[in-house]
């Protein structure tokens, strides 16, 4: 058994094989005994991130919910859940989790391992809310990370990118359920985004402004908001800073049908098939395409807009759409938003990657002066001294997972680009 290619196909990875491991056992075994391996997740990052030369390691076997602890408000899951599963199990146990990304679609190890996000100024990215991960290292032995840990490795850890080991076991903090509802507002001006900035995105649980340049003009606000108990709709304002309330369910890349989408329209329901975009049941966003995201500090947003902005007539004819989403600052090492409240541009391009190769560098010069860090599972040109001083405990990362797996087991062409060459 081996995967071709990552979910968009637009990546073919070289692994000549793929091992499906059923138990703790059977991974460490696997480990042990191979001198090189790549753990593979739901294949949902659009680089080569996830790939190999070796073997890959899938833990899609390994789905279990193991516990929910009650007195710790805190979940157990083994590496290879999907949120769109852990939610609906969440759901019915009457809890909840406090983000999710676009999409239900995605491992909980693998979107944690890359720092994914949703959007919402006061919501962390979802790796924010792990409290505890059991990785088999390099030699096939456990090692088990905790936040209450007194030397702080587990800040490294957590968004580890693979390097570190493999992920069986993550612990996560979870909250009480909410219902929530979603409302979408069609034609917000750029010139209110510039004004408004911090107000727009702060109107809401989780606030996603869409654009695909093709004016100046975001096509889209998607508004996402906790709904009061026993509420069935809630009816929206008509107008949001000059852009109109829709009346129907729209799909935030322009033209395409609102099947796959979440309920819109202020019918409320719970809080996991409102917060992504995309229901489980149907393929997320455009399908084929690419994906770019660079997350700025929030005080560089509105310079950071005005750049791209200015670039628009190059970058819409490659576009499917553009989402504009806040992230609260952390402490995880890899993060993009380290220490620092941020603001995620992220791009979905139609599957051009001559075209996007091209206009990419132009971007990321443009988001230079503003410390703009790519997302770790999108694709991005910058080179590896660009990248590496945006990320500044890496130099301490590099020691972790040295420490954990000196020979380089885990390490692929892409981690020891950007991470383990300086
Ligand atoms: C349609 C679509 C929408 C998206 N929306 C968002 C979004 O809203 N927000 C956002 O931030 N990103 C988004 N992404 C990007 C996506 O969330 C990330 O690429 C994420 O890492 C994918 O998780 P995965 O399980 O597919 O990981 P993979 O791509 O398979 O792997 C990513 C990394 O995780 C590591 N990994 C995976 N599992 C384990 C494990 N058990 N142990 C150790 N390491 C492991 C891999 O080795 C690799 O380094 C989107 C992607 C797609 C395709």
């Amino acid at each position: 058994m081996r995967y071709e290619r990552n979910w968009a196909g637009n990546y073919t990875f070289s692994a000549a094989e793929c091992h499906l491991p059923e138990n703790l056992e059977e991974v460490q075994a696997l480990v042990a005994s191979s001198s090189r391996l790549k753990v593979i997740g739901s294949r949902h990052s659009f680089n080569g991130i996830a790939d190999t030369t070796a073997a890959h390691l899938s833990m899609e076997r390994m789905n279990r919910i193991l516990s929910l602890d009650r007195d710790q408000n805190r979940v157990t899951v083994e590496g290879g859940v999907r949120y769109g599963d852990l939610c609906s199990y969440l759901h019915e146990q009457g809890y909840a989790l406090h983000n999710l990304a676009s999409l239900p679609h995605i491992s909980v190890a693998g979107a944690c391992a890359t720092a994914t996000h949703g959007s919402g100024e006061a919501n962390g990215n979802l790796a924010t809310v792990v409290y505890s991960l059991e990785i088999v290292k390099a030699d096939g032995e456990l090692v088990t990370f905790t936040r209450d840990d007194a030397n702080g490795e587990f800040f490294g850890a957590v968004v580890g990118l693979g390097a570190l080991g493999v992920v069986t076991k993550i612990t996560l903090d979870v909250v009480p359920a909410f219902n929530m509802t979603q409302h979408v507002y069609e034609g917000l001006p750029l010139s209110e985004v510039r004004n408004n900035f911090d107000v727009i995105v702060s109107s809401g649980y989780s606030v996603s402004l869409f654009s695909d340049w093709t004016d100046t003009t975001f096509n889209q606000v998607w508004l996402k908001q906790t709904a009061p108990a026993g509420a069935d709709v809630v009816p929206g304002a008509e107008q949001f800073h000059g852009a109109k309330l829709s009346g129907v369910n729209l799909h935030p890349v322009p033209g395409q049908g609102a099947d796959h989408c979440s309920e819109q329209c202020g019918i409320a329901g719970p809080w996991h098939e409102r917060m992504p975009h995309f229901k489980m049941a149907f393929t997320p966003s455009a399908g084929e395409e690419l994906q770019s995201e660079y997350i700025v500090p929030r005080e560089h947003a509105l310079p950071a807009l005005e750049a791209i902005a200015n670039l628009r007539e190059d970058i819409a004819p490659l576009l499917f759409t553009s989402e504009v989403r806040t992230i609260a600052a952390d402490r995880l090492w890899l993060s993009p938003c380290y220490k620092q409240d941020s603001v995620g541009f992220h791009f979905t391009w139609k599957p051009e990657w001559e075209a996007v190769r091209q206009v990419l560098p132009r971007i990321e010069a443009l988001l230079e002066p503003f410390d703009a860090r790519p997302h770790w599972g999108k694709l991005f040109t910058m080179s590896a001294e660009q990248l590496q001083p945006l990320f500044p405990k890496l130099p301490d990362f590099r020691a972790l997972a040295l420490r954990y797996d000196p020979e380089g087991k885990f390490r692929n062409a892409y981690l020891e680009t950007y991470l383990f060459t300086s």
